[in-house]
């Protein structure tokens, strides 16, 4: 893709910001600005949406059956697939990810179309077995409308991805709003969506910072709003959907528990915690940033994770031997270094890192390791969302289950040992939307995301996520060759 000039998609249009306005995005890797964007104003915006319910209006979709959408959607994951080298090319450069990653990420993108093109004709209502003799009744789920996609800057495309399939699978219309910091990689899809056949406005893009997103959130045509980012722009959202009454889905962030039992694979294990913390640089929802360790392998783990992380190779992104990248911003970085001098402030013990990378260009921190007596510090409370992990001992698995969910969050949790019954147990009792039993970070389009508590509400991919993107509607069909009866009473 030509990197001249980055334009927004609006109506199947490739479209400036109507002001003329820029903004740069920068490449992790060396600080360096590397690409253009259009800043969108509330105008651009109201574009976007109004092109959007034009399309979901308009017969060229909504005429399309259900299998043909399907087939549309189908196409598009083809051509992901064809072009999944370039797509994560560009998010790599873009929030600095690893390539390996984002290209292991980018060639399982296609599945979530396939699966979705596959839901397609099945969102089914149902009929109603009513006690109401001479009725008929039944349900049948039709589509929303607008939805505003709302996408942070550690993994655009998957992040979309969950959300874009869906919601056209159900036969709603989209306007995507990527961060400021991740966009080329999205304006490369909407190119494949072009391309793919759909019809013009069906999806739609704009590009600028928070005032754009807040815009197309609060615009009154939204029906829906699929939000992934932290909780202080959630709470923005939450509030402009009290103007329009869309519904919401959030996916925040997470202080998610990794819990060692003593009878744990240790191998196993510790691949398991340097997956959860260290991979994508700790820039992850799911990230296990709890380590609760049972006291009788608490030092053997500690050793063996420092020397783990003594080992993690940093550095350049498109580097294949390269296992963490940069923090995705400046910003980011800045904020992982003041977390990790305040936990030291409070007592945390420094046990690995703690300092940014020898590297001299670019956003580098090193994997660090933090014990901590104590599981009320603000480190084991707060998403650092940068590699840092805080360890703690427990004594029994009633501790553990204490200490796992003592904290607002509730997105994910990895539990490691060989007792099936506890591993039963605490998938039953430990709160979070995703509960992983000796491994960790699997992802599926078969398999429901989302959390508990601070860590938001909806879940993304997997079968109910198609149906979030429909409203149901109750049919009544008198059956009776009577004249309807008493018209005073509620029957
Ligand atoms: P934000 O929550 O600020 O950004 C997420 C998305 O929301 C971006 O597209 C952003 O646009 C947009 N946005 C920002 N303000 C508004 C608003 N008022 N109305 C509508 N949309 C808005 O994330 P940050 O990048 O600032 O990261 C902050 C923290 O959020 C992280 O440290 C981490 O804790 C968490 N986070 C969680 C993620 C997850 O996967 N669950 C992903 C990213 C962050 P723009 O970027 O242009 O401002």
């Amino acid at each position: 893709m030509s990197l001249d000039k980055l334009q927004m998609f609006i109506d199947g249009e490739w479209v400036d910001a109507h002001t003329g306005a820029t903004f740069n995005s920068h490449n992790p890797a060396t600080g360096e600005v590397w690409c253009h964007l259009p800043e969108a104003d509330a105008q651009d915006v109201d574009d976007a949406v109004q092109a959007a319910q034009r399309a979901f209006e308009g017969s060229a979709w909504s005429g399309l059956t259900a299998t043909a959408r399907g087939k549309l959607l189908y196409r598009l994951g083809e051509l992901i697939a064809e072009h999944a080298d370039e797509l994560a090319c560009l998010e790599s450069r873009d929030n600095g990810k690893l390539m390996r990653e984002t290209r292991g990420q980018v060639s399982y993108l296609p599945e979530f179309f396939y699966y979705n093109a596959g839901l397609a004709d099945k969102v089914v209502g149902e009929t109603l077995p009513l006690d109401k003799p001479g009725m008929f009744g039944a349900t049948v789920r039709v589509p929303l409308g607008v939805v505003a996609a709302i996408i942070p800057w550690n993994s655009p495309l998957y992040l979309t991805a969950i959300k874009l399939a869906p919601a056209l699978a159900a036969g709603n219309t989209i306007v995507i709003k990527p961060s400021e910091h991740a966009s080329a990689s999205l304006i490369a899809l909407m190119r494949l969506v072009k391309q793919a056949g759909f019809p013009p406005g069906v999806v739609n893009l704009v590009t600028g910072f928070g005032a754009t997103g807040s815009a197309l959130t609060a615009h009154p045509l939204v029906r829906k709003i699929a939000f992934t980012g932290g909780a202080n722009a959630a709470r923005h959202v939450v509030r402009n959907s009290a103007a329009n009454f869309a519904k919401l889905s959030l996916e925040l962030g997470g202080k998610s528990p990794n819990i060692l039992f003593e009878d744990a694979d240790l191998d196993s294990a510790i691949n398991g915690v340097v997956a959860g913390i260290f991979a994508a640089s700790g820039q992850s929802c799911v990230a296990g940033s709890r380590l609760l360790v049972q006291r009788g392998i608490y030092d053997e783990v500690i050793k063996r994770l420092c020397e783990r992380a003594q080992s993690i190779q940093i550095g350049d992104p498109n580097d294949a031997a390269t296992e963490m990248g940069p923090m995705a911003t400046q910003a980011q970085l800045e904020s992982v270094e003041r977390m990790v001098a305040q936990a030291q402030a409070d007592g945390a013990r420094l046990v690995h890192g703690g300092k940014r990378a020898d590297i001299e260009q670019g956003w580098y921190y090193c994997p660090t390791i933090l014990a901590c007596d104590s599981h009320d510090l603000p480190i084991m409370q707060e998403e650092v969302f940068g590699p840092v992990v805080a360890v703690i001992p427990f004594a029994d698995e009633a501790e553990a289950l204490h200490l796992a969910n003592d904290t607002d969050y509730g997105l994910a949790a990895g539990i490691w040992t060989q007792d099936i019954g506890r591993a039963h147990r605490l998938t039953r009792d430990v709160r979070a939307g995703i509960l992983w039993v000796n491994t960790y970070r699997a992802v599926s389009a078969m398999a429901p995301i989302g959390g508990f508590g601070a860590s938001g509400y909806g879940r993304e991919s997997g079968i109910d996520s198609v149906r979030d993107y429909t409203d149901l509607k109750t049919m009544w069909i008198n059956l009776s060759t009577q004249p309807m009866p008493d018209p005073f009473i509620m029957r």
